[in-house]
């Protein structure tokens, strides 16, 4: 599917993806200037709980878990202090939440006996804590101000695709794609521009090319069908 988009982009010449991937940007970013992280938070280590439970689930989900989670836990000790069912129970409804809860744990025991309990800002240090995985720290590294890679959840994965900015299927590689176009300043908001983009006009089943503004730089448009 990625592969004919490619192709698509090169037929109706549209440009290569190092010259659109500049408008893109820019008109994504005029129409989604609201676009930001949707995880609520506090304080770093906030942040790095914020995003370990958001795994399978929805950022509203965490949302309204961590509301009343971080009234409760305020440092990384306050999530050892207690016993594990407990903090089991208090994450319940994010899902998947003995794994979580081990994953939090270790990283926490990790954050206090190796980073003084501060949360780490290096991508090697990040995937060092128990249950962080590579998207888990390209969102921390870049919320906290130093993006060193681009976050690729499925909204970014699926618009890269339609937009010909990758071939590829598997995350790691469209991120190693899009580092390659993608200008290093933009890497932190042009996740978020994608996923905006994805939840308000570039749905996954139903893309509403009609209101799109990137529709005259994007090879996979519905639109190029009705004129044909
Ligand atoms: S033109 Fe259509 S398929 Fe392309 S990005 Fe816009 S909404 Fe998505």
């Amino acid at each position: 599917m990625a592969r004919s988009f490619v192709s698509e982009a090169r037929r109706r010449g549209l440009g290569t993806r190092k010259q659109r991937i500049g408008p893109i940007v820019e008109r994504l970013a005029e129409a989604h200037s609201d676009a930001e992280i949707a995880l609520h938070f506090g304080s770093d280590v906030e942040l790095l709980i914020s995003v370990m439970l958001s795994a399978q689930t929805t950022d509203v989900n965490v949302n309204r878990v961590t509301e009343k989670l971080f009234v409760k836990y305020r440092k990384p000790e306050d999530y050892l202090a207690v016993p594990v069912e407990e903090l089991e129970r208090d994450i319940f409804q994010t899902g998947f939440f003995r794994q979580k809860t081990k994953s939090i744990r270790g990283a926490m025991r990790m954050l206090i006996e190796e980073f003084d309990g501060q949360v780490p800002r290096t991508i090697p240090e990040l995937l060092r804590l128990p249950g962080v995985a590579r998207k888990t720290a390209n969102v921390v590294a870049a919320e906290l101000g130093d993006a060193q890679g681009i976050v690729v959840d499925t909204h970014v994965r699926r618009l890269s695709q339609r937009l010909a900015l990758t071939r590829e299927e598997d995350p790691v590689k469209i991120e190693r794609d899009l580092v390659k176009i993608v200008p290093k300043d933009d890497w932190h908001r042009f996740p978020h521009l994608l996923i905006w983009h994805g939840r308000r006009v570039c749905d996954a089943r139903k893309p509403r090319c009609e209101v799109c503004t990137i529709e005259h730089l994007c090879p996979s448009t519905r639109m190029a069908e009705t004129t044909l």
